[in-house]
């Protein structure tokens, strides 16, 4: 299944979900104006809300509210990040597991910049049906790359017209726990091997040592009963590699960060709960120093 109708291509619609209703709170932290038009028009999430006020709980509900506002929140933040990096000198913009990300058409990009996106081929696939029928324009070049990130994605990402030599930034945005432990440590590596100075790669990573304690956790339980989606198996659950160690050993500089902390920068967002399934998230900003 490669699409966006089961397995982790769902996940994808339940981030675009969160961003649709991020973008009608009245203390919105990110807008996306194509959010909703991917739940609209999968058939698989035809009864999601939107909106909040279409959640009878509102805010209180542990999906549509807290964990909704997660994603608004990792959104925004991880939007600044590239937004810095690419003033900074990025020229190129690749998202790792990009799926229903419109950042390409949201943001305000420097003239000449290239988005990558890369995402198996079904997601792409509706991404683009959905996009096409909006007749959205994208803010900058923008060029989706079809390819499994557990096999040959470097080959197919050069193919599109990606410049090594040419400084560049990279998100793993919601992605890496999803994948198993050498997968992860072979895509950082490539990272490292396809990036010159001056570049940056942010990404997202679960510190728990055993996922599986926080089944009952509101988060994990309302996403699998109200929506079906069993985040827990979808996760990879084998050994985690130390990716912020091999970068630093390598040269990076990495900061690591909870995302309360920008819950408490913004004045918005999830704060910490007891069984939290957010406690062991960490986002990483990575900078691949100039000499
Ligand atoms: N980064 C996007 C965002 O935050 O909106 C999507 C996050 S979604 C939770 C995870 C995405 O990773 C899905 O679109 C899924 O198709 C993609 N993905 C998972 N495993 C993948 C693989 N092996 N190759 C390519 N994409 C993959």
């Amino acid at each position: 299944m490669d699409g966006v109708d089961g397995g982790v291509g769902l996940t994808a619609l339940l981030v675009a979900a969160a961003r649709a209703i991020e973008t009608q709170r009245h203390d919105s932290l990110a807008q996306d104006i194509h959010a909703e038009h991917f739940v609209r028009a999968a058939p698989a999430c035809s009864e999601w809300p939107v909106r909040l006020q279409q959640v009878p709980d509102g805010d209180a509900d542990p999906l549509w509210g807290r964990f909704a506002r997660y994603f608004g929140l990792r959104t925004r933040v991880l939007d600044d990040f590239l937004l810095r990096s690419v003033r900074t000198g990025a020229r190129q913009v690749v998202l790792l597991g990009a799926g229903l990300d419109t950042r390409a058409f949201r943001l305000d990009w420097p003239s000449g910049l290239v988005v990558y996106e890369i995402d198996r081929a079904g997601v792409l696939a509706f991404k683009e049906r959905v996009l096409s029928d909006l007749a959205a324009a994208p803010k900058a070049r923008r060029v989706p790359v079809p390819a499994d990130l557990r096999a040959d994605w470097v080959t197919a990402l050069t193919t599109a017209g990606f410049d090594p030599a040419a400084p560049s930034v990279w998100l793993a945005e919601g992605l890496l726990f999803y994948l198993p432990g050498p997968v992860e440590t072979s895509l950082i590596d490539a990272v490292d091997r396809l990036t010159v100075e001056g570049s940056a790669l942010a990404f997202e990573v679960k510190l728990e040592k055993d996922l599986w304690e926080y089944r009952d956790s509101a988060i994990y339980t309302a996403t699998r009963e109200q929506i079906g989606i069993d985040l827990l198996r979808l996760f990879d659950r084998g050994p985690r590699p130390d990716s912020v160690g091999g970068l630093t050993a390598r040269g990076w500089s990495a900061s690591v960060r909870t995302p309360f902390d920008f819950t408490r920068r913004h004045g918005r967002g999830p704060l910490p709960e007891p069984n939290d399934a957010l406690e062991g998230n960490r986002w990483v900003f990575a900078h691949k120093p100039r000499p």
